[in-house]
């Protein structure tokens, strides 16, 4: 089984970048699922590339649809989503749920839980006992985005012991039964991020959004059977480095430690990914967002990186920083 999968997204060209004149530098090469850097020798191959034209529908089924059966065999699946802030993380995620009735533009989120509730709807021999949690990790601090409490109230911590291994005790837990009652908790944390920061962009650019949906999968017939399962939907921090001017006080130390969770990230991934590295030491320990997800990560896990780019010059920097990245997790 191939544990890691990373496909490469590259976002159309926005108002701001036509406006600053800039130009699309980026092939994508859908045959050969490789990305191209115009006038340079520079090429990638990925599992999936995706250009500007495709949608949210083909991210979907081309991606993520493949990785549902694992759920149910009772593996965790985690899928994040990296890059540059700006580059499509959230619309590609899905993170940031708004119902406006435009359903060919939502994100992987909403597809991947309507998905799993038809699947739910025809499974008969299996009780599911379903529950999402939704937190928020900014500047190493872990925070309940669904608590009815202050945001300082809604610390929480990470514990790992020989009997549950990682767990955190007094996480809001809901349970839901229908796709519906999933993206209403989806908004509800997505309502309780942004009125966290008076900067929401700012806020949501530096900190990594974790949605889990945890499944308990009750055999009818043969308890032998039962089998549970976590499924993360994580929302990355920007990719982007800190900016050397302006670098100081509580802004530099956001960024170096919003980059230690990503270079940790990248790490671990990379270490998975190694054959040569079978047995060797993960540094799952190096930074909460990995500790966080270390049994979800590796073993029998599934993990798909969609790493988001600009089509744009002006982003060049960042981009091949961001295509280096998604290049080792392969
Ligand atoms: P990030 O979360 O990485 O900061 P966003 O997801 O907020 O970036 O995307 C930035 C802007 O680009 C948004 O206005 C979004 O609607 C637009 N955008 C991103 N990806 C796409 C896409 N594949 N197709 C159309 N618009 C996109
Ligand atoms: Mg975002």
């Amino acid at each position: 089984m191939e544990t890691v999968k990373v496909a490469v997204r590259v976002r159309p060209m926005v108002a701001q970048e036509i406006q600053k004149g800039c130009r699309e530098i980026i092939e994508v090469v859908p045959e050969n699922e490789q990305i191209i850097i115009k006038n340079s020798d520079k090429a990638f191959t990925f599992n999936y590339v995706l250009g500007p034209t495709n949608r949210q529908e083909e991210l979907y089924d081309k991606c993520v649809a493949p990785l549902l059966d694992n759920i149910f065999k009772g593996f965790n699946v985690t899928i994040f989503a990296y890059g540059q802030t700006g580059s499509g993380k959230t619309h590609s995620m899905g993170t940031a749920y708004i119902e406006n009735g435009n359903d060919r533009e939502v994100g992987v989120i909403p597809r991947i839980v309507q998905e799993i509730f038809n699947r739910i709807r025809d499974e008969f021999s299996i009780d599911f006992t379903i529950t999402v949690s939704f937190m928020e990790l900014y500047r190493e601090v872990l925070y309940d985005l669904l608590a009815n409490k202050p945001r300082d109230q809604c610390i929480l911590e990470i514990r790992e012991d020989i009997v549950k291994g990682i767990h955190i005790p007094n996480i809001t837990e809901m349970s839901v039964e229908s796709s519906r009652d999933i993206l209403e908790v989806l908004v509800k944390g997505s309502l309780g991020r942004a009125t966290a920061s008076t900067n929401m962009n700012l806020h949501s650019s530096r900190s990594h959004c974790i949605f889990t949906i945890n499944f308990c999968m009750q055999n009818k017939a043969d308890k032998s059977q039962n089998k549970t399962a976590k499924l993360h939907l994580v929302d990355l921090a920007g990719s982007e480095r800190p900016k050397k001017t302006g670098a100081q006080g509580t802004t530099f130390k956001e960024g170096v430690d919003i980059n230690k969770g990503l270079f940790v990230l990248g790490n671990v991934i990379s270490s998975l990914g190694d054959e040569k590295n079978q047995n060797n030491f993960i540094p799952y320990r190096d930074s909460n967002l990995t500790r966080l997800l270390k049994d979800s990560l590796g073993g029998n896990s599934v993990t798909l990186m969609i790493a988001c780019v600009s089509p744009a010059d002006y982003n060049l920097d960042e981009t091949l920083s961001t295509l280096r990245y998604a290049d080792r997790a392969r």
